[in-house]
């Protein structure tokens, strides 16, 4: 499996200690990627090795989660990584693009928690983010969604000057999740380097746009690095 490290988190999965795999590729090229080396690059890792060190972190983790990159990309490896982390009693949660529905739905009764990517309006992806998988997006949030043991975070990266107030007002009306995040751009690290002329938006900005979607959605966060994740109110 190419892999771009591992590593043990108490923020990745809210209330549990996860072992985190980033695993590598993706087909999307967002211009404010924050692990653009992870879009084609990493390093082939044996499932064994990756198992053995998921064995051996048994006793102070209770959670397994899939990020990237786009886990669903290296299926057959994922629906080994999972199968294990199942065995071993493990909660599992995935990070996802939505860009692989049918891929999603063959493995979503063993997952606990998606936190799924909802970048634009799901009628303008090909516009913001250059790719048309707006239809597939909106498929893997309905699978996620509609699967009983599932916990579904939808989550948008605000970046000013790419989305706009109506954007996300257009995306909260349009989603069903069981939490709707607005996470703030960052622009240190990022994929397209014009973006770091953008400001990274404001916690007052995020709370606003956070105030009009609240309106659609029945549970709202945002996200920044100041002050953490915050549920609004
Ligand atoms: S932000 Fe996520 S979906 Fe977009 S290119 Fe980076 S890894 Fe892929």
């Amino acid at each position: 499996m190419i892999i771009g490290g591992m590593l043990v988190s108490t923020v990745e999965y809210p209330g549990y200690i996860s072992m985190v795999i980033f695993t590598g590729g993706c087909l999307l090229r967002c211009p404010y990627c924050h692990n653009p080396e992870l879009i084609t690059g990493g390093e082939q890792v044996n499932l064994r090795e990756i198992k053995e060190e998921i064995d051996d972190s048994q006793e102070f983790i209770d959670s397994l989660v899939l990020t990237g990159g786009e886990p669903l990309i290296q299926y057959d490896e994922l629906e080994k990584i999972i199968k294990h982390a199942k065995v071993s009693k493990l909660k599992f949660k995935l990070d996802t693009n939505g860009c692989y529905p049918e891929r999603l739905k063959k493995i979503i009764k063993y997952v606990d928690y998606v936190a799924l990517d909802v970048k634009a309006p799901f009628n303008s992806y090909e516009k913001i983010i250059g790719a048309p998988i707006g239809e597939d997006v909106k498929k893997s949030m309905k699978i996620a969604y509609n699967s009983p043991n599932t916990f579904l975070e939808c989550r948008t990266t605000y970046v000013p000057g790419l989305l706009n107030k109506e954007d996300i007002l257009n995306i909260s009306k349009n989603i069903t999740c069981n939490l709707y995040t607005i996470q703030q751009f960052r622009n240190r690290v990022v994929l397209d380097d014009k973006l770091k002329q953008t400001n990274n938006p404001t916690r007052k900005e995020l709370m606003e746009l956070a105030q009009l979607a609240k309106n659609y959605v029945d549970k709202l966060m945002i996200k920044t690095s100041e002050f953490g994740n915050e549920i609004v109110k």
